[in-house]
């Protein structure tokens, strides 16, 4: 897995600042589907792996069958994700591989094909320094407020009376990498990452993955390779803004310095990245489907955060937030509104002709047109 296989890096862990500063939202009293026993399985598993148990295969199926992990699983390469769950979790509680975790977690986390291993081994490690701390948060915390408070940011970025409110996805806490993720109809977040935050930075982070479940539930989507960058700029970009912090960044919870580095020049280098959109969708229209899909395989780095969030920081302050949650459904409107706040601006770059004709045509064939 190389750098641009990163897609899910800061999806979660940016939660340091607050550019969300109303709320105007109105939650309702419901209770929010939630479960944590994927995390209580994990700490008791690690909890018995500690005291030198052997974990038999009921056990395993256990941790694997709740919810949280089912859902984690049916992401990508779920024999994989399940081995590596295992392994690492015998490499982080089993006490004799003591010697072998300490000089591994002497090494920097390295940005190739290993940081994925890394940063699961070391995530765990967090837990089981801290495994007071965890029982304690799965215990004690009030989630149905964190949640209520994380809908209410989320109804911010959304159109009032969008008529999505009442579908919320159910969160589960799970231990894994450090992220939080919507994967079909479901939520998932790492406990590690949110452990040691805030209530306020919990219901930050969550109300991003509400926005995504807000917006999936509305969102017509068609399978275009361009219309599909289109699409993950302006989920990203709009949802970041809920939680994440402005570049340059300078720290990123577990992530290498590499990894913050690359974040801030692709956010910085949004336009050339714009331009090479352009003249690429463009030429895709020579292109059959697979040659498309091809020429954008890995275009965006980091899912499209850094550079939707760019966009979206543009429009807002061109337009303000009111406009820009207005195309929270609408990929093309939301480039229709980056188009215009660049002419405005002047010094951002501004889409060919040719690139707005190809979202017109794109807009005609999205199912609410
Ligand atoms: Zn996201």
């Amino acid at each position: 897995m190389g750098i641009i296989k990163l897609k899910t890096i800061l999806e979660i862990v940016l939660v340091v600042g607050v550019v969300c500063s109303c709320n105007q939202g109105k939650p309702t009293n419901k209770l929010y589907a939630y479960n944590s026993t994927s995390a209580e399985w994990f700490v008791r598993i690690g909890a018995k792996i500690k005291k030198g148990d052997t974990i038999g295969e009921e056990e395993w199926d256990g941790l694997f069958q709740s919810k949280g992990y089912q859902t984690y699983l049916s992401y990508s390469d779920s024999s994989y994700k399940k081995e590596q769950v295992m392994r690492c979790m015998d490499l982080v509680f089993n006490p004799k591989n003591k010697s072998q975790l300490d000089s591994l977690l002497q090494l920097p986390i390295p940005l190739n094909s290993n940081m994925m291993e890394f940063l699961v081994f070391n995530n765990f490690n967090a837990i089981n320094e801290n495994m007071d701390l965890a029982k304690s948060f799965l215990r004690d915390t009030d989630f149905q407020s964190i949640f209520k408070g994380a809908d209410s940011i989320a109804q911010t970025f959304i159109p009032a009376n969008n008529g999505g409110r009442d579908k919320l996805f159910e969160v589960s806490i799970l231990c894994a990498d450090p992220d939080g993720k919507v994967i079909g109809n479901a939520i998932v977040l790492d406990l590690n990452t949110i452990m040691h935050l805030e209530y306020q930075e919990i219901m930050q982070l969550i109300a991003h993955e509400y926005h995504h479940n807000y917006r999936n539930l509305k969102t017509p989507s068609i399978k275009d390779p361009v219309f599909q960058q289109i699409n993950k700029l302006h989920q990203e970009g709009l949802a970041d803004l809920i939680d994440k912090p402005l570049p340059p960044i300078t720290a990123n919870g577990l992530y290498p310095e590499a990894v913050i580095d690359l974040y801030n020049a692709t956010f910085f280098s949004t336009g050339e990245k714009l331009k090479a959109l352009d003249s690429l969708s463009v030429a895709s229209k020579q292109l059959d489907f697979k040659q498309s899909e091809e020429q954008f395989n890995g275009f965006l780095k980091f899912g499209g955060h850094p550079n939707g969030l760019y966009m979206a920081l543009l429009i807002q302050q061109v337009y303000g937030l009111d406009t820009l949650v207005q195309t929270y459904n609408d990929p093309i409107g939301f480039i229709e509104l980056y188009q215009s706040s660049a002419i405005q601006n002047k010094k951002q770059y501004v889409f060919s002709d040719a690139f707005m004709n190809q979202m017109e045509e794109l807009k005609s064939k999205t199912p609410s047109n």
